[in-house]
């Protein structure tokens, strides 16, 4: 069961072959059993869960209709609002906020029935792309427990990748989705800017956070986009645009298809085991009838600055409400030396590092005299870049790059130069400056060598905190290499989440990288 699909869940559950009961004990057994290594959920709600699984087969007793999700346990990172269960965003400043109400997408998976079993750990207010910024410690990659699942919903992708549950919810700004699927061998999707409400959403940079699913296949992430999509009128940027038959898409056909790669820009930085990987599910794709199509980003080398200035500017702004008054936390015995000296010490204490930085790189890109040299001529390069998608798109129906320049990195390799971290996410940030749709797929492995820690037993291994642990299978023989999960992006043009969705589905039928298993 644990290596079910989430359809077939559902089906099973449906068809009266297994309760939602059982399938929920099953799931909260594997994330009790691995959770203590990998540190993936920042809260896991038993109860509630098996609350709701027992409403499920209660409906279902009573021959009452079921949704497309009914009984699918589910996974919710840690920055989605979910009324009554703690929501931190992995911050200290949250650490006490229990939210009054859902999330739209939240409402919407419970409505179709899915179980939420818990949080997911992620980077504090999902600025990272390691998850070794949250407030609660790194979560460990099940796929070699010394390196990173990658960010910022790394909780999510672990858990999916780990068997925890089938599907997650995460969210993406620059790639929050896509790069820890890749990291961890799961698929990951980013929609379209609008296509799902972002209402209950703790806000980072508004103009480019999306929510969307974690899922282990492209079919899984389909029927889970089907639930999510749509307007909502609690959020005014969410679109009109109808929504079509996601799953139906899925023909498994990629003839005639013209696949635009952007060799010019998926130049140097890239690991050459990540490039070979991606030159061979290129192949893969072109041998299935599609057409490779040399296409250019010309602005595409501008879009780590652009975005590193917008997204922060944002976040200086959004992030201004959590301020000791209106939620979470205060700093104790302020308040009688003034309303500031409040603020300042709450915000101090409440925000890790890697916040503060980004408020005050924020605040700096916003003020008078700086705000036309760097916020507004990064919004300009920003029309340039969504432009040169634009053309991009009069000649290809999608677009191919590896979602991760490099691999899954050691814990700790990254965390002293925020540079290097930032550089890392090159590949992922301009779907989102320019408001498209963008997938992970995983196409292979990549082969490092593993820790001399091995050959400790994992139970010091355990104790040795961020050190190495027990290896995963499929990975390597007690003694080989690591092997690494890499992944396929493919970028498609606004709200079009199905060619995406096919082609990745389609990719899968050729392929076995999205079956294979991390033993923990
Ligand atoms: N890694 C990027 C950042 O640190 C993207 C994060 C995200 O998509 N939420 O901002």
């Amino acid at each position: 069961m644990l290596d079910a699909s989430a359809r077939a869940i559902r089906d099973e559950i449906a068809a009266g072959r297994t309760s939602a009961v059982d399938v929920c004990r099953t799931f909260l057994g594997r994330i009790e059993a691995v959770n203590p290594l990998l540190n993936a959920f920042n809260l896991v709600d038993r109860d509630r869960a098996l609350a709701r699984a027992a409403d499920i087969d209660r409906r279902r007793a009573a021959g009452g209709p079921l949704g497309p999700l009914a009984g699918v346990p589910v996974a919710v990172k840690d920055n989605l609002c979910v009324r009554g269960m703690r929501t931190t965003a992995s911050s200290r400043i949250l650490e006490r906020f229990v939210p009054p109400y859902d999330a739209t997408a939240v409402e919407r998976l419970e409505a179709a029935g899915a179980v939420i079993v818990g949080k997911t750990n992620c980077d504090e207010f999902a600025m990272g792309s390691s998850n070794e910024n949250s407030a609660f410690g790194p979560v460990r990659n099940p796929w070699a427990t010394d390196r990173t699942p990658g960010g910022s919903s790394g909780g999510s992708a672990a858990a999916v990748a780990a068997r925890c549950v089938p599907l997650a919810l995460g969210s993406d700004t620059g790639g929050s989705i896509r790069q820890p699927a890749a990291f961890c061998g799961v698929v990951g999707l980013k929609p379209t800017y609008g296509r799902v409400s972002r209402y209950g959403l703790l806000a980072f940079a508004s103009s480019l956070d999306q929510i969307g699913p974690i899922a282990r296949t492209a079919a899984d992430a389909a029927l889970a986009l089907a639930v999510l999509a749509g307007a909502d009128p609690a959020d005014a940027t969410s679109s009109q645009e109808p929504v079509p038959h996601l799953t139906a898409a899925l023909t498994g056909d990629v003839t005639g298809l013209r696949i635009g790669v952007p060799r010019g820009f998926v130049t140097e930085g890239v690991d050459e085991a990540v490039r070979r990987a991606f030159e061979t599910a290129l192949d893969t794709l072109r041998r299935a009838g599609a057409a490779l199509v040399d296409v250019a980003l010309p602005h595409a080398k501008y879009a780590i600055p652009v975005y590193y200035l917008i997204a922060t500017a944002e976040a200086s702004s959004n992030l201004a409400r959590y301020d000791g008054v209106r939620y979470g936390y205060r700093a104790r015995g302020e308040t009688e030396r003034g309303v500031r000296e409040m603020y300042s010490r709450t915000r101090d204490q409440g925000f890790g590092a890697e916040v503060k930085r980004r408020i005050v790189l924020g605040t700096y890109v916003l003020s008078a005299g700086y705000y036309d040299a760097y916020y507004l001529k990064a919004q300009q390069v920003r029309t340039l870049l969504r432009s040169d998608y634009q053309q991009a798109f009069e000649q290809v129906d999608v677009l191919a790059m590896p979602t991760s320049p490099i691999p899954p990195f050691r814990l700790g390799e990254k965390t002293a130069d925020p540079l290097q971290m930032y550089l890392a996410d090159v590949f992922t940030v301009s779907a989102n400056l320019a408001g498209l749709p963008a997938i992970s797929v995983p196409c292979g492995f990549v082969e490092r060598p593993a820790s001399a820690l091995r050959s400790e037993s994992p139970s010091a291994k355990l104790r040795r905190g961020l050190a190495e642990a027990p290896r995963a299978e499929g990975s390597a023989s007690e003694g080989g290499p690591d092997r690494l999960p890499v992944g396929l992006q493919l970028t498609g043009r606004v709200f079009d989440e199905s060619t995406l969705l096919r082609v990745a589905d389609a990719y899968e039928r050729l392929t076995d990288w999205h079956t294979q298993v991390p033993l923990l």
